[in-house]
């Protein structure tokens, strides 16, 4: 963290509460926009450090995944592991002080870049998916869309030896899955047209659709302020938001454990585990606080 987002980082648990409190109060309409440690706690593991850096091996990326069937083979496969724990999970006490704060009417909308519909389970409405839906799978020739559920059943039956594979769970439904021969993994092409089917979310490489990034600009336009909940905003698609609304001189907020790549910008900087940081929200409006 920089000296200047060090200087407004609150400096006990209780105070961090009450400014974040104020901040909310202060503002009517916020364009919230969460990230992956929004889902940690149901279980979906994070893709990058304290610092911002990987943990990890980065994701494929869209060039490699239409450019290699064994690419291809070797993603699904480890999906195939990964999606029977990934497609279970609940929403968790982040999730839930979300929805009861839009169901107060504050917020102008909600932009996820997860990719988990854990906000929409929920109960969180005006939500816009920035990467997309890992539950849905489409056709990159007809745009046909397939629930990933159906899919799921599809991979199973043409790969039952791979069945009994367990691995450790890793971020976006993925799975750790190593020293295996992904070539006689089988994958299905499109039902209707043959065409290469992807899960329907945005990949490393791969543009945020147009129409997407208007409809999340028109609703932070329309706000006083944004929250953002458990991202380090490293990725672009998402930092430009923030660039955005300190461009339209609104207030930045932002609770996330280590950096962000908006630290510079934000009015207020809270360094917690994000349901930690919400919950005593719901508790004071409990209390007619
Ligand atoms: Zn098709």
């Amino acid at each position: 963290m920089n000296a200047s987002a060090q200087a407004l980082a609150p400096h006990s648990n209780e105070e961090a509460s009450a400014e974040l409190a104020r901040f909310i109060a202060d503002h009517e309409r916020l364009f919230v926009l969460t990230g992956a440690g929004c889902s940690t706690g149901s279980g979906i593991p994070d893709y990058r450090d304290a610092d911002g850096g990987w943990k990890r091996r980065p994701p494929v990326t869209f060039q490699a995944f239409v450019g290699g069937a064994a690419t291809r083979s070797r993603y699904w496969a480890r999906s195939l592991v990964g999606w029977r724990r990934f497609g279970r999970a609940r929403p968790n006490g982040t999730h839930a002080a979300l929805a009861e704060l839009e169901a107060q009417g504050r917020i102008e909308v909600l932009l996820t870049q997860n990719v988990d519909g854990l906000h929409q389970a929920a109960g969180s409405r005006e939500v816009i998916d920035l990467h997309g839906r890992l539950d849905s799978v489409r056709c990159l020739a007809c745009e046909l869309r397939l629930p990933r559920d159906a899919f799921q059943h599809e991979l199973e039956t043409r790969n039952p030896s791979w069945l009994a594979l367990d691995a450790l769970d890793a971020p976006d439904g993925d799975a750790d899955l190593e020293g295996l021969d992904f070539a006689s993994f089988r994958v299905p092409d499109c039902p209707s047209c043959d065409g290469l089917l992807k899960p329907d979310v945005v990949f490393f490489g791969e543009n945020v659709p147009r129409d997407r990034v208007e409809r999340a600009t028109r609703h932070l336009d329309a706000a006083d302020a944004m929250l953002v909940v458990g991202s380090s905003l490293m990725v672009f698609s998402g930092y430009r938001f923030a660039r955005a609304a300190a461009r339209a001189g609104k207030p930045v907020a932002a609770i996330n454990l280590g950096r962000t790549r908006a630290d510079d910008l934000l009015s207020l900087k809270i360094e917690r585990d994000c349901a930690d940081a919400l919950l005593p929200l719901s508790r004071l409006r409990e209390r007619g606080g």
